[in-house]
């Protein structure tokens, strides 16, 4: 099966009709699927110390076999939904088990955190699992603020793409003036920092990482032009600015500066974070909180073939090209006059990537 331009197509057999928007596979650029058994568990609005602190509660009270279950239940909902690949951040190899009985592609972001440590063996055993088991793995450190100075270019240096939270809080800029939420936690816990003296976060991003990277910047909630501007001039490599506007709504309740963004012509694409900060895991929600902001044709290239770009699959997946297998999607409930997503509007997959999960 590939795709083609037939002449008259209502007289081929097998042909099938269906009322809506065919639509390619979609793309989550970044979620982190080893969570969804917090699905629930934390509450909404604390700010991001808070959220932080919620899930610190949260983890190892749930059963591994529970995790796991968790977990294969949201990949089989979010593949009946249309996605075929996701970019996904791991800090265990719990899940791996079940992905490779999943249809999805997963692109594992091996995840490094710790301002304490210099040398991270727990993590790096994950990243060797995931490769001996075949999946498409890249090593990446957190974010900004929860590595220092050495292991942070070390990690950035190994990995490709990057995946970085990035701006989520106004706490991750204060920190580089010695002030805000992240500074009195580290403070209060007794934490040393040796990487203020870059100035913010994206001024320590371009000084660390080499520009030919590919990255993805998960979040971009405060993110000021000078930003944007300052990483776009640094990287030749492919840079995306990954929106997760339910999880910001969910913990700082505030969407993402879309306009700001598109301002500047950057590579957009779309995730769902993780069910610590969101209600479900589905892209066309995500959609639906920029519907009417953003015409519905460039929201649907956030969700495909910009997330293709960003996780490297473009060349199967994303749009529909000639030579591509990106999966098919029927899309209801889109009004094509207005470009907007009516509020009960679905995806539904139609056809799915033929790959399995390590494609
Ligand atoms: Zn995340």
């Amino acid at each position: 099966m590939g795709i083609e331009t037939p002449e008259q197509i209502d007289n081929h057999a097998q042909v099938e009709f269906f009322s809506g928007v065919l639509i390619p596979g979609l793309i989550n650029a970044h979620t982190h699927l080893e969570l969804s058994y917090l699905a629930g568990k934390i509450p909404r609005g604390t700010g991001f110390a808070g959220f932080a602190d919620g899930i610190a509660r949260c983890r190892h009270q749930v059963p591994e076999e529970d995790r796991i279950a968790a977990a294969a239940f949201r990949m089989a909902k979010i593949e009946q939904e249309g996605v075929v690949a996701v970019g996904d951040i791991c800090n265990n190899a719990f899940a791996f088990e079940a992905k490779t009985r999943s249809r999805l592609s997963f692109l594992n972001f091996i995840e490094y955190f710790g301002l304490a440590s210099r040398h991270f063996p727990a993590t790096d055993a994950v990243a060797e699992r995931s490769r001996t088991m075949g999946f498409r793995t890249s090593q990446t450190p957190h974010s900004t603020y929860s590595l220092n100075d050495l292991p942070f270019r070390q990690i950035a240096r190994e990995g490709n793409p990057l995946s970085i939270h990035f701006m989520e809080s106004r706490a991750e800029a204060e920190l580089f003036a010695h002030r805000g939420a992240l500074y009195d936690r580290n403070h209060r816990l007794g934490v040393e920092v040796d990487f203020t003296g870059y100035g913010s976060p994206a001024r320590r991003l371009v000084a660390s990482i080499p520009p030919e990277k590919d990255l993805l910047l998960i979040h971009n909630t405060f993110v000021e032009d000078e930003d944007i501007q300052r990483i776009e001039a640094h990287f030749t490599g492919k840079v995306t600015w990954v929106l997760c506007p339910r999880s910001n709504e969910f913990i700082e309740g505030v969407l993402p500066p879309y306009e700001r963004l598109q301002r500047h012509g950057v590579r957009i694409a779309l995730g769902t974070d993780s069910m610590a900060s969101n209600d479900d895991l589905s892209l066309l929600e995500e959609l639906k909180r920029f519907s009417g902001k953003v015409p519905l044709h460039t929201l649907i290239r956030w969700a495909t073939l910009g997330g293709a770009e960003a996780l490297g699959i473009e060349a199967w997946a994303g749009s529909f090209e000639i030579g591509k297998r990106p999966g098919a999607v029927l899309l209801s409930g889109a009004d094509p006059l207005t470009e907007t997503l009516r509020p009960e509007a679905t995806t539904r997959s139609l056809l799915s990537h033929p790959a399995s999960g390590r494609a």
